[in-house]
């Protein structure tokens, strides 16, 4: 009997982790969010309207960039662009460079992020935490001399890189379409009546929108947008002066709802004392353009129930002054 034991006990051992794990990998925690209510910024409202947001943070790498990361990855590695014989290169210093490091640190790859220099110390210090391989370029040349110098990479040595390009990748704006959109759609029973997002590559408004319409043609996709070229809302995009990102399309659109940094600041200062929500300032931007709506709403008398997406909490913008400033 014991010497059975014995023999058993490092039989079972030796088994591959993979057969024996219990916990979740990082690739099981992306998606998922749970959505949050606001009882006291919309106590005014009547009951008929309800404004709830997907709380994107809790994602493992602590934004919604985590869900076009991983598909992005997932779906080159199905074609075979991308395996532990490739580099993943692209150029973002924001929220997508740091979900391409958990996913890639989680898989063995190599990945290589190209950024301007004067990107925050907390940014250079998250990713190479995460052991990136960072090109930093001329900070007088902003992203757009970082995406320059990730071209000529690629072009001089196209067989050592997998460029993830999240800007024309459409497996950015799928993730959203196969996740953050069906997500939705069950977490309101389908009542969801209007959708409210910011632009960055416009992934998320692209993929939610277009699977919350395959659902029901009525539902209202509203674009949240900086009212300046010269805005404090990072992540977001004013439009009709950057670079146009290939995968989006504003036909799907039925509106764009301009919102001021300070009034994005005041909100974020109000989710966090009056919700405990310490949230980044494109999600205080999207919560002033989803109580606008459903105001407005609410003078016409209609009924509805208004979504809108928080893509990460505070962490990397605590040393704003703004904080504490109002
Ligand atoms: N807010 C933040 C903080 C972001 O990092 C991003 C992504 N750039 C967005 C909003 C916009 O998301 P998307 O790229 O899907 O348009």
């Amino acid at each position: 009997m014991t010497m059975r034991v014995s023999a058993a006990w490092p039989q079972t051992t030796a088994r591959p982790l993979t057969q024996r794990r219990r916990g979740a990998t990082v690739d099981d925690l992306v998606g998922n969010t749970p959505l949050v209510a606001f009882p006291t910024l919309t106590a005014h409202l009547p009951r008929q309207i309800q404004v709830v947001a997907k709380a994107e943070w809790t994602n493992p790498g602590g934004s919604v960039k985590d869900r076009p990361a991983l598909n992005i990855i997932k779906q080159a590695e199905r074609r075979g662009e991308m395996h532990p014989g490739v580099t993943l290169i692209d150029s973002t210093s924001g929220n997508t460079g740091i979900a391409y490091a958990m996913v890639c640190a989680a898989r063995g790859y190599d990945i290589t992020l190209v950024l301007p220099e004067n990107a925050s110390p907390e940014r250079k210090q998250i990713l190479r935490a995460y052991g990136v391989d960072l090109v930093l370029t001329d900070p007088l040349e902003g992203s757009d001399g970082s995406i320059r110098v990730v071209r000529e990479m690629v072009a001089e040595n196209p067989e050592k890189y997998f460029y993830a390009d999240q800007y024309s990748n459409p497996d950015n704006w799928r993730a959203h379409y196969y996740g953050t959109g069906i997500e939705i759609w069950q977490q309101t029973q389908g009542q969801v009546t209007h959708f409210i997002a910011g632009l960055g590559t416009s992934g998320t408004m692209m993929g939610t929108g277009r699977r919350l319409r395959s659902y029901n043609s009525a539902i209202k996709l509203i674009a949240v947008q900086p009212d300046s070229p010269f805005h404090g809302l990072e992540g977001l995009k004013h439009m009709e002066t950057a670079i146009r990102p290939a995968i989006y399309n504003d036909d799907l659109l039925d509106g764009i709802e301009p919102v001021m940094t300070e009034d994005a600041h005041e909100m974020c200062r109000r989710l966090a004392r009056e919700e405990g929500l310490l949230v980044g300032v494109s999600a205080g931007a999207a919560l002033v353009a989803a109580l606008r709506t459903a105001e407005n709403m609410a003078d016409r008398g209609e009924v509805g129930t208004v979504v809108t997406l928080f893509p990460d909490n505070a962490a990397k913008y605590l040393s704003d002054p703004f904080w504490t400033a109002g």
